[in-house]
């Protein structure tokens, strides 16, 4: 990265610096990994570039059905210029099958499709472990007002419906997926962060038999190898479709 720009906060994933127009920010995806709140990190290299480039594809995808997105345009193949947004402190996860950390703490079998979406709320917030939080404590924390959190949520179902067709289309079942969304500058609710296989269950159909065939982030979560093989899967089927 050019010097001249200001690295403005470093997470887990993504760097991001400053930008020459203040309403901007340049986003750059890094090829560490981490899982179970950081305990568990690794590098793939190539990581970053595939998850920007599939992030981008999919924002594309979204910005034409509608949906308001912080993303502009790609600087390079692991960077991208985005809106500077104020980010929510909540993760909005929607599952379309259960799996994961809902099969863990409730008695819902793996692999159960559920008959409506379910939407599920973390307060980002890593030294408390991201909890799942209520709409009464994001009340309460006066982290967003009812109203806006509506409007969360609607685009979240919204954005479930566009990627699970896309995704169909490209023989991948969408499992779950986590969101993030922040305030442009005129004070409008805009979808962050990314959409990649960091941050969503993606599932192979293009299988015989029943076996589950995770082309996403639980490769590493799991110690089952072929991560770079496993997004590049997903960032190829993707580009031959669009
Ligand atoms: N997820 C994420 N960041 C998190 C937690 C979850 O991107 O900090 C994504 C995860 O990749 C999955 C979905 O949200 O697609 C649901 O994850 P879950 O709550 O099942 O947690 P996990 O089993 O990953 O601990």
């Amino acid at each position: 990265m050019n010097k001249k720009y200001e690295l403005i906060y470093e997470g887990k994933a993504k760097k991001v610096f400053s930008h020459d127009d203040p309403d901007k920010v340049i986003i750059e995806f890094k090829d560490d990994a981490t899982a179970f709140n950081a305990l568990k990190k690794d590098k793939f290299e190539g990581k970053g570039k595939l998850n920007c480039l599939i992030s981008a594809r999919i924002f594309e995808l979204l910005k034409n059905n509608n949906i308001p997105t912080h993303f502009i345009k790609l600087k390079n193949e692991n960077t991208m210029i985005s809106q500077k947004i104020k980010i929510i402190p909540l993760e909005i996860v929607l599952r379309n099958k259960a799996y994961g950390s809902l099969c863990k703490q409730t008695t819902i079998e793996s692999g159960t499709d559920l008959t409506k979406p379910l939407i599920d709320i973390y307060l980002k917030n890593d030294e408390l472990n991201d909890p799942l939080i209520t709409k009464d404590r994001i009340e309460l924390m006066n982290i967003i007002s009812s109203k806006d959190l509506e409007l969360v949520i609607d685009l979240t179902l919204k954005i479930n419906g566009i990627l699970k067709s896309f995704f169909r289309n490209i023989q991948i079942q969408l499992v779950d997926f986590k969101l993030e969304f922040g305030y442009d500058d005129k004070n409008k609710i805009v979808l962050g962060d990314e959409i990649s296989p960091d941050n969503c269950r993606l599932w192979d159909l293009n299988q015989k038999n029943d076996t589950i065939v995770s082309l996403d982030k639980d490769r590493f979560r799991n110690d089952l190898g072929g991560l770079i093989e496993a997004y590049s899967e997903i960032n190829r089927r993707i580009n031959d479709f669009i």
